[in-house]
């Protein structure tokens, strides 16, 4: 089933799900430290509600209200009298030489205007291979086939989304939460929790014409025709982070790595927890690169050589869970390319300890952590390359 669950649900016996409004405003990644990487100027874009009822195309101006007849069938959509009454302009920020594509009149309604496109409509909604779905705007991939699931509410649903990729908003509605493109705030749809349908508890309510298909195989970035400038992220742990951030960011196309914690079971934790090694945290770093210049096989492959991923639950002088050797993937591709390395390694002889898993919440270590050989002006104590392949 090309790893999308199944659930035993048909269209008319789950319709209009109650709507629970999701939690507000709730991004994935801090937004602080995304500075360098955005454009200063940010620039304000109106969020408006438009909607259809088989009368698409129904172009809007920006900041103006429009409110048309919408039909009530899931979670999706919401009924007239719920829509706004007014316009609401919320700031987006977009990301500084970000090329984006030409959208058609229908593209735009949804994308830039809000709307919704019609249940059971889109090309996505009954669409299983195997692949990822990527921004149909600025190419940033979203969501993974493998977080797709049947939900029978009309439109594509996920359960997770790529780390950072997504944003939330509160919607203009004052109940939903809407989500967009963290990268180019494209509309996507709404997100909504609670509702017992997978594990994760999460549905990801997307319109197809904000996505476009890439199927596994394919390059991602090959489908980023008008996104060059599109970013990736790959999640590193190995030993303290001070050194493993430094160490990568000296690496070309790589554009900003911060330190922090993965992998284990708390919220927000500090450096200070995860030091008694009772969170399972590990500490990680979060590398962010322009896969036009660099690969993750290449960032994987440094990474084995920057850290001795033989050790067990320890990195030189560090010792404890914490300090542990772990790559938590962002995708297939990633996974698949870190295990081929392990393959490698192991072919040579090494012990490998280092897991692969998949990503899960990236929390930001204290700012003291951040950048911490370029503000002490030393060289990291226990990392330094070693040729292994
Ligand atoms: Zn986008």
């Amino acid at each position: 089933m090309l790893g999308i669950r199944g659930f035993a649900y048909h269209a008319g016996t789950v319709l209009a799900p109650e709507l629970r409004p999701g939690p507000g405003g709730v991004s994935l990644k801090s937004e602080k430290s995304d500075d360098a990487r955005r454009n200063p100027g940010a620039k304000g874009m109106c969020e408006m509600v438009s909607g259809s009822s088989g009368r698409r195309g129904h172009a809007l101006e920006s900041c103006i209200v429009a409110v048309a007849a919408v039909l009530l069938v899931a979670g999706c959509v919401q009924s007239a009298e719920d829509a706004p009454s007014e316009g609401v302009c919320i700031e987006i920020e977009e990301e500084g030489g970000l090329a984006l594509k030409d959208l058609t009149p229908e593209e735009e309604v949804v994308i830039v205007q809000k709307g919704t496109e019609r249940p059971f409509s889109g090309e996505y909604n009954d669409h299983r291979e195997a692949g990822t779905y990527v921004c149909r705007r600025c190419g940033t991939p979203l969501y993974e086939s493998d977080d797709k699931f049947d939900s029978g509410c009309g439109w594509p649903s996920f359960d997770d989304e790529l780390p950072g990729a997504v944003k939330r908003l509160p919607d203009a509605d004052g109940r939903r939460t809407e989500i967009l493109c963290a990268t180019c705030g494209a509309h996507l749809g709404h997100v909504f929790e609670g509702e017992q349908l997978t594990e994760k508890n999460i549905r990801h309510c997307v319109n197809s014409i904000s996505l476009e298909f890439v199927a596994a195989g394919e390059s991602v970035d090959g489908a980023r025709d008008a996104g060059p400038s599109a970013t990736a992220t790959a999640y590193f742990a190995g030993g303290c982070f001070w050194g493993m951030e430094h160490l990568l960011q000296e690496v070309d196309g790589v554009t900003e790595v911060r330190s922090g914690y993965m992998g284990g079971r708390t919220e927000e934790p500090t450096y200070h927890e995860v030091a008694s090694g009772r969170t399972g945290h590990a500490e990680t770093v979060e590398v962010v690169y322009d896969p036009t210049r660099v690969t993750f096989e290449e960032l994987a492959r440094l990474f084995f050589e920057i850290h001795d991923p033989t050790q067990v639950d320890r990195q030189g002088p560090d010792t404890g869970s914490q300090y542990r050797s772990a790559i938590f993937y962002t995708g297939n591709e990633q996974k698949l390319a870190a295990e081929k390395l392990i393959g490698i390694l192991k072919g040579k002889g090494y012990d490998v300890a280092t897991e692969v898993t998949e990503a899960g919440r990236f929390w930001e270590a204290e700012e003291y952590h951040q950048d911490y050989y370029e503000k002490s002006g030393g060289r990291p104590y226990c990392h330094t390359r070693e040729k292994r392949f």
